[in-house]
């Protein structure tokens, strides 16, 4: 057996996950438990998807499954995740380009951030490549081609069992490990890194258009052990900003130092430190949850004022405010297009209503 696996057999082990009978609408995880033969066989089926919205794309509609489990009764939000119990990965091939336009404030002005649209990456990755690799390792691993997968644009899920449950807070150093250790770094050029490293990711089942045949593979082995003490002292690097991205930093890191000067109220310089930016941003039309205490400050989530810059326009809770007492507020966003952005550029689009 090797090393990176769990002594005990596969299928004496049992795992926990999540499944979302109703889709991308369905909020509320239900917690199952079974063995990776389980697994293998909810993978193994195609699946009708659910009725979506008019105008939604039809696999909005399939089942989801999550490796995640929830604290019971919540839904399926990052903070909600407790553990992970195995990986799954997509494979999309995808990469941004350019498509000349920008987009535009409300006032119809252009942003600064462009407008991308995905391609096929030239040298897609192909799940016959990953599952070889695996099989080398004699990991139990399972993957199908999904709803978007065409002949000249791979596309494809892979999941992995572990055989013991990884703390939410240890997820981004659990993935770089088993990254490593499974000999997959050649191949994350075909993964959205972002996208896996999202704790409370919703995956949907197998299942395709019609007359569109769905390909798996399926390997019998050993689940991996993740060792947490490992875990803990593995540095995860910074996800890299994209070179429009860097551009903007780069170009407005001379006014880094004096930027907020200009923002006045009643004459007098805005005092940061107590600036109120839930009701900012709330008066700026956007929602602002509930503050929860956080690390000895306070802690909000909020939508973004510029969702329909995110992929397929997603206007979720990818926001939060931190505030500690005695220091500036923090605001970001999660999504990656927004990985460069911060208090600056809601003070900058919006500055105007202090
Ligand atoms: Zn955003």
């Amino acid at each position: 057996m090797n090393a990176i696996l769990a002594a005990a057999p596969s299928n004496g082990l049992v795992l926990a996950y999540s499944l979302f009978p109703k889709g991308a609408y369905d909020n509320r995880p239900k917690a199952c438990q079974g063995g990776w033969v389980e697994l293998q066989h909810l993978f193994q089926g195609t699946w009708t998807p659910n009725e979506v919205r008019a105008g939604d794309d039809p696999k909005k509609g399939l089942p989801g499954i999550s490796m995640a489990t929830f604290r019971p009764r919540t839904t399926r939000a990052c903070q909600n995740v407790m553990s992970l119990d195995g990986l799954l990965v997509d494979f999309d091939n995808g990469m941004e380009v350019e498509t000349g336009e920008f987009h535009v404030r409300p006032d119809g002005r252009p942003t600064n951030r462009p407008k991308v649209r995905k391609v096929c990456l030239p040298d897609p990755v192909h799940p016959q490549e990953v599952m070889g690799q695996l099989e080398s390792l004699g990991v139990a691993a399972f993957a199908y081609t999904t709803w978007s997968n065409k002949p000249d644009w791979p596309r494809f899920r892979l999941a992995v069992g572990f055989a013991n449950s990884v703390p939410a807070e240890l997820w981004p150093a659990a993935l770089e490990y088993a990254l490593e250790v499974l000999g997959l770094r050649s191949f994350v050029r075909g993964i959205d890194l972002p996208v896996v490293r999202d704790i409370a990711r919703m995956h949907f089942l197998a299942g395709g258009p019609e007359g569109q045949e769905i390909q798996r593979w399926s390997l019998d082995g050993g689940l991996l052990a993740m060792p947490l003490d490992v875990l803990h002292r593995i540095d995860v690097p910074e996800i890299p900003l994209r070179p429009w991205q860097e551009t903007i930093v780069r170009e407005r890191a001379a006014t880094d130092s004096n930027w907020y000067q200009r923002f006045h109220v009643q004459g007098k310089p805005v005092d940061f430190r107590s600036l109120d930016v839930p009701r900012l941003l709330r008066a700026m039309g956007v929602q602002v949850g509930v503050p929860q205490s956080y690390a000895g400050g306070t802690k909000w989530r909020t939508h973004c004022p510029w969702a329909s810059e995110h992929t397929h326009g997603l206007d979720d809770d990818s926001g939060v405010i931190l505030r500690f007492p005695g220091h500036w507020p923090i605001w970001r966003c999660a999504h990656s297009h927004h990985a460069h952005m911060g208090l600056r550029d809601l003070l900058e689009a919006y500055g105007g209503v202090l």
